[in-house]
C-alpha cells in the first residue's frame, strides 16, 4: 500500500504546483465527517472539501441515486438528447430560490463556470458591459470569474491582462470597521468618477464573503443595494456558491435578507460531491440569450443531477436547516469558550453553519496573524482535524464540517482544535479540554 511521503514524492514530480495542497494527506476512504487516510489515519473533516459536503461524505441516498442513474445512463449532452433528472432539477431550483417573480435555470459544472455564464446572462439582458463586484470576494479562476475575484495574490498576479470594465468596491467587514455606508458611498463614488450607471449590466455579491474571510454583508445592505440596483436597471447577482444549501441555516443566506436577487450562482453543496452548478435567475431575464447562446458538453451531467435531486431530499427530510443553526450556535459557544483562553482568537462569527474565527496579534484587528493561521492548519491535522484558512488576510479559519456531523464528533472536533491551538500557542489546553 502507498503511504503519504511516497504518494507526495510522486505528485511532486508528475503533478504542476500551480494547484497546491493544503496537506500532504492522501485519502483512502470517507465516510459522513470522517475521513482516513492511505496510512489508516482518522481525521474529522471541518473542511467539507471546501463547502461540497453540506449532506456529508457518500450520504447513502446520494450513493443510491447515483447508483440508479449509472444503471441507466451516464451522459447524452443535454442539448443533443435531454433528461427528465435536469428539468426535475431546474423545477425544484426555480422552487427555492427566493423572492416571487417565476424563475428558469441552467446547470454546469463548476462554480466558475456558472458565474461565466450569469455574466453572459446579465450583458446579453442588459446590453451592458461594466461589471461590479467587490474586494476580497472570490467568483472562481477562469478569466472573467477571476477578473470579478477581488484578490491579487495568489488568484490574478501574472495572468492578465484581464476583463475589461470590471470596477471593485469594497465590501463590509464590521470587524475591520469597514461599514455597509462606507461601501455604498464607493459605488456612489465609482459612478462619479470611472462608470456611469446606465452602463453597468451587474453586481455580483457573496452574501457571506467565502474565500475572503466570512465576513456576513448585513440584510440592511443587501437591501441598500437593491434599491441601488433598482434605480439604475443594474442586475444584482448573488453567488451563493459557498454559503448556498442550507450551510448559513436557510437554504440560500440571501433569504436572511428578503431581497431578491436577479440571478443567482450556486455550485457546491448542490451535488454532494459531484460536480454540478446553476444559474437560477428572473425567467425573464434567464430567457434572453438564443437557443444556442449558451450550453457545455457536460453541463447538468445526469448522474450529477440525480444526486443533487437526492441532495434536496436529505436537507427536507433531515432537517438540516434546522440543524445548521444547532450546530453553529454549538460552535460558535465552543470558540467563544477558546477565545477567552486564547486572546489569539480577535472574532468569532457566523450565520448558522458558516463560522469563522479570525486570528490577530495583541487582539488587534489590524494586525492578522496569517503566520499563526497557517500553523494552526496544520497543527490540527497532526491532531487530526481538517480546517481551512481564508481571508483577505490569510488570518480567518473557516469551519465547514458537514450538516450531518454528530454531536459527539462535533465535540472531539473542537477539542482536538484546542490540542492544536496550545501546540502552536504554547499554552496548555484546559484540563476539560
Ligand atoms: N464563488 C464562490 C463564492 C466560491 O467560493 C467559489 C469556489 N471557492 C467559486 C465561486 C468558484 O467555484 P469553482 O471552484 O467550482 O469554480
Amino acid at each position: 500500500m502507498s503511504d503519504n511521503s511516497e504518494l507526495h514524492r510522486r505528485r511532486g514530480a508528475a503533478v504542476a504546483r500551480g494547484v497546491s495542497n493544503a496537506h500532504a494527506i492522501y485519502i483512502e476512504r470517507a465516510r459522513n465527517a470522517e475521513i482516513w487516510d492511505v496510512e489508516g489515519r482518522q481525521f474529522i473533516d471541518f473542511a467539507s472539501g471546501i463547502a461540497v459536503l453540506n449532506s456529508g461524505h457518500l450520504h447513502p441516498r446520494v450513493v443510491t441515486a447515483i447508483e440508479q442513474q449509472l444503471q441507466r445512463f451516464s451522459h447524452t449532452c443535454f442539448q443533443i438528447i435531454p433528461y427528465e433528472g435536469y428539468v426535475a432539477l431546474a423545477e425544484r431550483l426555480n422552487a427555492i430560490t427566493p423572492g416571487p417573480t417565476a424563475k428558469k435555470s441552467l446547470l454546469f459544472s463548476t462554480g466558475a463556470e456558472a458565474v461565466e455564464n450569469a455574466l453572459k446572462i446579465a450583458r446579453y439582458y442588459t446590453r451592458r458591459s461594466a461589471l461590479i463586484a467587490f474586494s476580497a470576494g472570490f467568483h472562481g479562476r477562469t478569466f472573467a470569474a477571476l477578473t470579478l475575484t477581488g484578490k491579487v495574490q495568489p488568484y490574478k498576479a501574472g495572468f492578465g491582462p484581464l476583463l475589461p470594465d470590471v470596477f471593485h468596491v469594497p465590501f463590509p467587514m464590521a470587524y475591520h470597521a469597514v461599514t455597509p455606508q462606507d461601501c455604498l458611498a464607493a459605488i456612489e463614488q465609482l459612478f462619479k468618477s470611472e462608470v456611469d450607471p446606465e452602463r453597468v449590466a451587474a453586481v455580483i455579491i457573496e452574501p457571506v464573503l467565502g474565500e475572503g474571510g466570512f465576513y456576513i454583508a448585513p440584510a440592511e445592505f443587501l437591501q441598500r443595494l437593491r434599491a441601488l440596483c433598482d434605480r439604475h436597471g443594474i442586475l444584482l447577482i448573488a453567488d451563493e456558491i459557498q454559503s448556498g444549501f442550507a450551510r448559513t441555516g436557510r437554504m440560500f443566506a440571501f433569504e436572511y435578507s428578503g431581497v431578491e436577487p436577479d440571478l443567482m450562482v450556486v455550485a457546491k453543496s448542490i451535488a454532494g460531491g459531484l460536480p454540478l452548478s446553476a444559474v437560477i435567475g428572473k425567467a425573464a431575464i434567464m430567457d434572453a440569450p438564443p437557443p444556442g447562446g449558451l450550453g457545455g458538453t457536460f453541463a447538468g451531467s445526469p448522474v450529477a443531477c440525480a444526486a443533487a435531486l437526492a441532495v434536496l431530499d436529505v436537507i427536507r427530510d433531515e432537517q438540516l436547516l434546522a440543524r445548521a443553526q444547532q450546530l453553529g450556535s454549538a460552535l460558535i459557544a465552543g470558540l467563544r469558550k477558546l477565545q477567552a483562553r486564547y486572546h489569539h482568537i480577535g472574532d468569532v462569527r457566523g450565520v448558522g453553519s458558516m463560522v469563522a474565527m479570525e486570528l490577530v496579534r495583541n487582539g488587534s484587528a489590524a494586525e492578522p496573524d496569517a503566520d499563526l493561521t497557517r500553523a494552526l492548519v496544520q497543527a490540527a491535522a497532526r491532531q487530526g482535524l481538517i480546517i481551512l484558512s481564508c481571508g483577505a488576510y490569510g488570518n480567518v479559519i473557516r469551519f465547514l464540517a458537514p450538516l450531518t456531523i454528530s454531536d459527539a464528533l462535533l465535540t472531539e472536533g473542537l477539542s482536538r482544535l484546542e490540542a492544536a491551538l496550545a501546540e502552536v500557542t504554547r499554552l496548555p489546553a484546559t484540563a476539560e479540554a
